[in-house]
């Protein structure tokens, strides 16, 4: 199907330019958005969602693939 094909290509596309950038993405748990991490980002960063705000916490790095978890505690007050 040329849909199939247009999307494989796109996605070779999109995959190539992030290697290339060295960005590493974790995804949002909230809103499923895809977080960007910084090439020289450390464990223990702070990363904030670009989709809702949501900030993480970066808890492991290795080959590309980052751990998020999330630090609720860090901020606003939700209130209970
Ligand atoms: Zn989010």
């Amino acid at each position: 199907m040329f849909t199939n094909f247009v999307f494989f290509v796109l996605n070779s596309y999109i995959l190539n330019i992030m290697m290339q950038l060295h960005i590493m993405n974790g995804k949002c748990k909230m809103c499923g958005e895809s977080i960007e991490i910084p090439d020289d980002a450390i464990v223990g960063e702070l990363v904030e969602c670009g989709g809702c705000g949501m900030t993480y916490e970066i808890s492991a790095i290795s080959n590309g693939n980052v751990s998020l978890k999330s630090a609720e505690h860090v901020g606003e007050d939700w209130g209970e």
